[in-house]
Formats: structure tokens, C-alpha cells, sequence
């Protein structure tokens, strides 16, 4: 199903996971946040008081571990951690750099491709993350590159934490972007970068509704270039 489905990629807080889910409705398809499988796994290295950056304790982890994601028609994802809902709770930003962490770690990236490669050979999705359009899908009908500057990052970050009730700093939020940033770029295990053949789009300077509709523009135009080709 690769060949209808949307793969975007970029750093934390450019508008993935909102653009995704607006675009996954839009087009009738399922949206899958493959960010919330790596904050599930850094969830769990956080409760047992592992080291979410040594690679031994972090796969000894990984065998009492399964991780079940399900999906609603409205763009929704809940992600269950041996039975249990931890949807709510990957979202903290302690969560955010365990799961940076733990995603170095080339055992946490095989452990979770099945999952990500068995929804894209089902069905259309569309799939964000870091390696999308890299790793999982590079067959993908469309590939995007989301990017915003780390500043407004962080002040869109720091808005929805503070929505949700998250005490926090701009400045704290602005570290941990960095932060991840760094590590999703250095790691030599499917690191963060621009697919090739992917469109880029620098949401820095437009507001939500506007990207909304350059991304679903982009979509349409490529798939039917696509479509008409065979
Ligand atoms: O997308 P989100 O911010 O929820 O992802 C949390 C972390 O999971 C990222 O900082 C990144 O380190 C990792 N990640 C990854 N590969 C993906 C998706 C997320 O390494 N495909």
C-alpha cells in the first residue's frame, strides 16, 4: 500500500503529528505516529529506573515489553504498554528525552519495524517520524520533509504543554528540542534526515490552516503525476 501513502519526516515540533492527523481525515486514511512507539519504550525504561542511554539495560528491557497501537477513523492513536493505556502518559517531557534516548539504541529501532512496516503493507497511511521516509517507507506515493527554526518550535511546544496543563519553561522546552534534535541527527542508527525525493516545507512562517493546505496540495498534485504515469 506504500504507493498511496504519505511519509513525513522533520524534528520535534515542526507540526508533523497535527499536519498528519489533519491530512490522515482529510484523505480518508489511517494516521500513524510512530513517535508514540519510541515514547512507549522510553516510558518504560523511566518507571524501572533504567539508563535510557546504556544500550545493555535498555534491550534486557525490551523482552518485557509489548506495545499495541490502536487506530480510530477520525486520525486518532492510542498506544497500550502491556495492557495498559499510556497514551496520556508518553506526552510528558521527561517521556520526550527518554524516548530520544532510547532511540539510539539500533535493538529499540528493530524491535519496532515490524509494527511500522506491517501498517504500511496493510494500509494507506499516513506515517510520521524520522526515519519515514528513510527506513520504513521509502517507497512512499509522497514524501515530506517538515522543518520550522528551533525557536518557534519551542514556542509551539511550550503553547500545547501549557494547554495541557504541563508546568514547564520556554526555555526548558527549548533545551530538550535542541537536545533531541542533536541526538536524532548524530545517531548513526537511521538518523534524522531529508529523504531523498522528499518535498521540503519551513512551517516557521505559516500558521496551521496554511501548511494544511500547501501539504494537501503537494499530496494531490504528486499522487495523480503518480497515478497518471501508470
Ligand atoms: O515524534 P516524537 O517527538 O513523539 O518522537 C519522540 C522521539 O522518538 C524523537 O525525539 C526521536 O528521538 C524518536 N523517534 C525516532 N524515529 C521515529 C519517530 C520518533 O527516532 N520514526
Amino acid at each position: 500500500m506504500e504507493a498511496n501513502s504519505i511519509a513525513i519526516d522533520g524534528p520535534s515540533g515542526a507540526g508533523k503529528s497535527t499536519l498528519a492527523k489533519m491530512l490522515a481525515r482529510h484523505l480518508g486514511i489511517i494516521y500513524v505516529d510512530t513517535g508514540a512507539l519510541y515514547r512507549t519504550v522510553g516510558l518504560r525504561a523511566l518507571e524501572r529506573g533504567a539508563d535510557a542511554k546504556d544500550a545493555a539495560q535498555v534491550t534486557a528491557l525490551l523482552e518485557e515489553i509489548s506495545i499495541e497501537m490502536r487506530h480510530d477513523a477520525y486520525g486518532g492513536q492510542r498506544v497500550i504498554l502491556n495492557g495498559e493505556d499510556v497514551t496520556d502518559k508518553i506526552r510528558s517531557p521527561t517521556a520526550s528525552v527518554y524516548a530520544s534516548d532510547v532511540s539510539a539504541h539500533p535493538a529499540v529501532r528493530s524491535f519496532l519495524l515490524d509494527m511500522q512496516r506491517s501498517m504500511a503493507k496493510k494500509y494507506d497511511v499516513v506515517m510520521d517520524g524520522r526515519d519515514i521516509g528513510t527506513v520504513i517507507m521509502p517507497d512512499a506515493g509522497v514524501k515530506l520533509f517538515l522543518t520550522a527554526s528551533p525557536e518557534v518550535r519551542a514556542q509551539r511546544r511550550f503553547a500545547e504543554l501549557c494547554e495541557r496543563g504541563v508546568e514547564t519553561t520556554y526555555e526548558s522546552v527549548l533545551r530538550d528540542i535542541n537536545y533531541r534534535d542533536d541526538n536524532d541527527r548524530a545517531r548513526a542508527s537511521a538518523p534524522l534526515r531529508k529523504p531523498e525525493g522528499a518535498i521540503e516545507v519551513d512551517t516557521s512562517e505559516i500558521g496551521l490552516e496554511a501548511s494544511f493546505e500547501q501539504l494537501r496540495d503537494i499530496i494531490s498534485e504528486r499522487l495523480k503525476v503518480k497515478n497518471d504515469r501508470t
